[in-house]
C-alpha cells in the first residue's frame, strides 16, 4: 500500500502567523481537502520548551492559540489529527535511541541550528534539548512513518537529518521499520521563506516582525503602512527596487490577476506594477493601500472562523485530546516496532525469552 502520511508541526510560542500560512499551514489544509492523505499535526511543545525552559507560562498559554489557528485556517478534526506532542510517549524514547546514531560534529553543522543559536544569543550556554532538537523532530516524524512533511525551507536541514537517522537506522537495525520523510515546499518561491516586515530574510515570532492570522483589521493595516520598502526610493519619481522590498515579497507570495481588476485596474499584473515602481513614479503609500486590500481579502474569513471557534474553547480542548489520544495509539505501534529492531522488547520477544528461559 502507497504511503500516503503526512506530518508537521509548529512551536506553541506565539499564534501563527502569515509565514506559517504560506510555507506549510496553507499546503496542509488543500492536502487535507483533497482526501487521499492521512494528516497529523502536531503542536511542538517539547520543542518550544528547549529554548523557554524557563518560560513554560508561554508555551502553556500558546496551546490554544495554535490550535484555534489550525481551525480557523481550514484544518478540521475529522480529517486532519491535531496534538499535543509532549503527551506521546515515542517521541520522549525514540530519541533517546535515535541521539545514539548521531555524531556531535553533523548537530552542529546543521546550518539552520547555527542561525537560531546566533539568533538566540546562546554561545555557549547553549541547552543541550536545543542543540539535539534535529534529532527530536526525526522522532516526531518517523513515529508517524510520515512520507510527506509540508515545511518552508528552513526546515530542509531537518529533514535532512532524518533522513540520515532513518537509513542509519535501517542499516544498523537490519529492518525497513522507519520510513524515509520527504519535503512538501511551496510552488511559489516567496512563500518558502515568507520575509519579516521589517525586511528581514525571514518572518517568525522570535524576531516580532510578524502578521498574525489573528491580527483585527486595523492592526494589519497600521503593519502594513509601516513595513519595509526601499530606502532609496524617497520620492514618488525616484527608480525604486522591488528585490528586498516586504511590499513586493507579500505581493509575490499573495496577489493574483484578480485582485488586480478589483482593487488596482490600472495594471494587468503585478509584472506591470513592479515595472513602474523600477522606473520610477509609483509611490510606496498606493502599493501598501492595494497590499492591505489584498491581505484583509485573504484574512477576514479565517479571522471570522477563529472568533466562531473561540467561543467554545472547551470544545476546542476536547478535539485536542481527542486528537492526542489517537496520535499515541497510532505511534505506539512505531515504538514497539522500533523496540524489536533493536532487539530491547524483552517481555514481548519470544525468541528472547525461549533463549533466557530454557
Ligand atoms: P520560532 O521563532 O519560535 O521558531 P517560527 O515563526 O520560526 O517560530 P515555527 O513554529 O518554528 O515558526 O515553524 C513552523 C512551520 O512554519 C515550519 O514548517 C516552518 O518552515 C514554517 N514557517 C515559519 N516561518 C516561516 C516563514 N517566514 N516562511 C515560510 N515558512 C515558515
Ligand atoms: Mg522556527
Amino acid at each position: 500500500m502507497e504511503n500516503n502520511i503526512i506530518l508537521t508541526g509548529d512551536r506553541p510560542t506565539g499564534p501563527l502567523h502569515l509565514g506559517h500560512y504560506v510555507g506549510s499551514l496553507s499546503n496542509r489544509v488543500r492536502l487535507q481537502n483533497t482526501g487521499k492523505y492521512i494528516p497529523f499535526v502536531m503542536i511542538a511543545d517539547l520543542q518550544a520548551l528547549t529554548d523557554n525552559a524557563e518560560n513554560p507560562a508561554k508555551i502553556r498559554q500558546n496551546i490554544l492559540e495554535v490550535a484555534l489557528d489550525y481551525l480557523a485556517a481550514g484544518l478540521e478534526p475529522d480529517k486532519t489529527t491535531m496534538f499535543v506532542q509532549s503527551h506521546i510517549t515515542a517521541l520522549t524514547e525514540l530519541p533517546m535511541y535515535y541521539a545514539n546514531l548521531v555524531t556531535m560534529s553533523r548537530l552542529e553543522r546543521n546550518p539552520t541550528i547555527k542561525n537560531e543559536i546566533k539568533l538566540r544569543g546562546f554561545e555557549r550556554n547553549l541547552p543541550v534539548g536545543f542543540m539535539t532538537y534535529p534529532i527530536s523532530q526525526a522522532a516526531d516524524i518517523t513515529a508517524f512513518r510520515a512520507k510527506y512533511v509540508p515545511v518552508g525551507d528552513d526546515q530542509l536541514p531537518m529533514l535532512e537529518q532524518a533522513r540520515e537517522i532513518v537509513s542509519a537506522f535501517n542499516r544498523i537495525y537490519k529492518c525497513d521499520v522507519l520510513v524515509e520523510p520527504e519535503a512538501i515546499l511551496p510552488d511559489n518561491s516567496s512563500c518558502t521563506r515568507l520575509v519579516g516586515t521589517d525586511g528581514n530574510a525571514k518572518m517568525s515570532k522570535s524576531l516580532g516582525n510578524c502578521i498574525y492570522l489573528k491580527d483585527d483589521e486595523k492592526t494589519v493595516k497600521q503593519k502594513i503602512m509601516s513595513m519595509y520598502t526601499d530606502p532609496e526610493h524617497i520620492n514618488i519619481n525616484d527608480p525604486g527596487h522591488v528585490d528586498g522590498n516586504a511590499v513586493f515579497a507579500y505581493l509575490d507570495a499573495f496577489s493574483n490577476k484578480r485582485h488586480f481588476e478589483e482593487y488596482l485596474p490600472e495594471y494587468q499584473s503585478l509584472d506591470e506594477m513592479k515595472k513602474h515602481y523600477m522606473r520610477g513614479g509609483l509611490g510606496d503609500m498606493k502599493c501598501k493601500k492595494f497590499l492591505n486590500n489584498v491581505m484583509q481579502e485573504m484574512l477576514r474569513p479565517i479571522r471570522e472562523r477563529r472568533e466562531e471557534y473561540a467561543k467554545d474553547k472547551g470544545e476546542v480542548l476536547n478535539m485536542l485530546k481527542k486528537g492526542t489520544d489517537h496520535a499515541q495509539e497510532v505511534s505506539l505501534e512505531t515504538l514497539a516496532l522500533v523496540r524489536r529492531a533493536i532487539g530491547v522488547d524483552y517481555f514481548n520477544d519470544e525468541d528472547f525469552i525461549e533463549e533466557f528461559t530454557k
